[in-house]
């Protein structure tokens, strides 16, 4: 079983590198850094190391590591959050001794030696919580807890989506024992500076919503610039259209330096699939995808309108 397998080779190695996707969301550095600190706390001799680019919006859950290309020789490499090898922030997982995949997304690229990848888990962190469950003798402390917990809340809007399981809740009544700081974690989640705020304003005045129930934000450079947000930052503002009736699915686009990143959600239809077609991928209901011209947009535009017209009939 994968759970024991990755219990063998975290014993194996001594040092341990931990991964997780580029433009990372409370999930993904939950469930690397949560890894990060149960191992610390239940193998105190180990060198354990996160990695990837740092997003300053999420610095306060927790800070990459940084490490020579020499650590990665003879390193266990575990790849959290991540469903293909080009999402993998910092490529050197390569340059490692054996890679492990720990995922909830969509097995669509199955990479590494000993992958756990279970789509019915509502987040990585609810794996990796399970993996302390069902693993033997392992240590699980408070600051392991509010990584964990950050990553679940993150991942399930705030115990909202349909991916929300029972055992999601369990879990997190259990995480919740540990003395951590709720109400600090979620300011840290959810408070947005005063230009985000406003640029969620102009989404709410400008988004466009048509008869089947799809909504279509774009945001050109000069509106990002004219409210000083950076493409980073529009992972803030994704689900602003969650909460009105009658949008069935929406799609941002973000005109970033070399690409038009299409960021798709929704409340029913798949929407995963017409992700894959533009260089994409994700979840069901969340995916992402990238565009290069605005002639492009209306393509995914129109496939998306199909999607939904189907899932109408
Ligand atoms: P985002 O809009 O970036 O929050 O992404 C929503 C979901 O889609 C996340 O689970 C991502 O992992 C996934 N995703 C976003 N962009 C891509 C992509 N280019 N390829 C594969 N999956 C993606």
């Amino acid at each position: 079983m994968s759970i024991q397998a990755i219990q063998q080779a975290i014993e194996e190695f001594n040092t341990i590198i931990i991964h997780r996707h580029v433009r990372p969301d409370p999930d993904a550095l939950g469930s690397q850094a949560g890894l990060r600190e149960l191992i610390k706390a239940s193998y105190p001799m180990k060198q354990v190391y996160v990695v990837g680019e740092d997003d300053p919006s999420l610095t306060f859950m927790v800070e990459m590591d940084q490490i020579s290309d020499d650590v990665f020789e003879n390193a266990l490499i575990i790849i959290c959050d991540t469903a293909n090898t080009g999402r993998i922030d910092d490529s050197r997982y390569q340059l490692g001794a054996k890679i492990i995949k720990i995922d909830h997304h969509p097995n669509v690229d199955p990479y590494g030696d000993i992958s756990w990848v279970d789509t019915t888990a509502s987040s990585t962190s609810e794996l990796i919580y399970e993996f302390f469950v069902t693993a033997e003798g392992l240590t699980m402390n408070a600051a392991t807890a509010r990584l964990l917990y950050g990553g679940i809340v993150g991942d399930t809007g705030r115990f909202l989506f349909p991916s929300t399981t029972k055992k999601t809740l369990q879990y997190a009544a259990e995480l919740v024992t540990y003395d951590f700081d709720r109400t600090q974690l979620y300011d840290g989640i959810y408070n947005v500076k005063d230009h985000i705020a406003r640029m969620r304003g102009y989404i709410l005045q400008n988004f466009t919503l048509d008869s089947d129930g799809l909504s279509v934000v774009k945001l050109t450079r000069d509106i990002l610039n004219q409210f000083h947000v950076s493409p980073l930052e529009t992972g803030q503002l994704v689900g602003t259209l969650g909460e009105i009736d009658g949008i069935l699915a929406w799609v941002f686009f973000i005109e970033e330096e070399d690409q038009i990143r299409v960021r798709l959600r929704s409340k029913g239809p798949v929407i995963n699939e017409v992700a894959a077609k533009y260089r994409g991928g994700g979840h069901p209901l969340a995916s992402g995808a990238s565009i290069y011209s605005w002639d492009e947009a209306e393509h995914v535009v129109q496939d998306l309108k199909e999607t939904i017209k189907q899932f109408n009939r």
